[in-house]
């Protein structure tokens, strides 16, 4: 791999390691681009609490450390600042409003949870339950749509149980309007190392077949799931038997 655009700090609650500590091991993995695209934080009403990102009084602390490794590693990495981010239809105009103040790099799409979190389910829950797979479809469609997002971590994050045929219709519409609006999929090898839902080869072949490229993303957590040649080969390996071409490096759309 030379880059690697998914990577997380200890400010989402769930990751560790300092930035300066993924750039040494980025060095070392022989990485060129370190992208930083930490859980963002949202901008929920009232006081409910969401554990796994950032608060949003930390968005500066993340932004300035994130440039501080940029500075300190000039020459010899690259390193854009991201947000792996949710589209929340309610909350996303306010989000835009504190990214566009910021010198934000790109935008990950990491759809965590349906609705707008608060009031709905994660999704990566177990279902078989047909409306929830299109709303799922449906919210990253409208994501895609905005032409924000760089790239789509995770698309294969639902377990369907349900309906093959209706599973198989729903995940080419979602493949289709990647296509159509020229965003990347994430192989997440965060999920292969781990064994979860996620990559699910029988996705990636839809994928294959609409046209779709892919991207490899670490969704490193700590410093050393950076440096993964084994889950990259098996990666490599899957996309090569679905068709699916893998970039090495992502064209970063402007937040505008
Ligand atoms: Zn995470
Ligand atoms: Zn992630």
């Amino acid at each position: 791999m030379l880059s690697n655009y998914h990577t997380h700090t200890p400010r989402c609650n769930h990751a560790e390691g300092a930035e300066r500590d993924y750039a040494e091991e980025a060095l070392a993995a022989g990485l060129e681009i370190l992208g930083f695209s930490d859980h963002t934080p949202q901008f929920f009403p009232g006081d409910y609490y969401s554990f796994f990102r950032m608060r949003p009084e930390q968005l500066d602390d993340y932004v300035a450390a994130v440039l501080a490794v940029r500075e300190a590693y000039r020459g010899r990495l690259e390193v854009p600042l991201g947000l792996e981010t949710e589209y929340y239809p309610a909350l996303f105009p306010r989000l835009l409003e504190a990214l566009r103040a910021r010198p934000i790099d790109y935008l990950i799409l990491g759809q965590h949870a349906l609705g707008n979190e608060l009031d709905d389910v994660y999704s990566g829950t177990p279902t078989d339950d047909a409306a929830t797979l299109h709303r799922y479809v449906d919210q990253v469609c409208e994501a895609m749509r905005t032409g924000l997002f760089s790239c789509f971590a995770h698309p294969d994050i639902l377990p369907f149980g349900g309906d093959e045929a209706l599973w198989q219709a729903e995940m080419r519409r979602l493949c289709e309007t990647a296509r159509a609006c020229q965003v990347p999929l994430e192989i997440n090898l965060l999920g292969l190392a781990e064994g979860r839902c996620y990559p699910n080869e029988a996705f990636w072949r839809i994928a294959g077949a609409a046209g779709c490229t892919a991207v490899l993303g670490c969704d490193a957590h700590r410093p050393a799931q950076l440096r993964v040649p084994a889950l990259e080969a098996r990666a490599r390996a899957m996309a090569a038997r679905c068709g699916v071409p893998v970039q090495q490096t992502l064209a970063l759309k402007p937040i505008l």
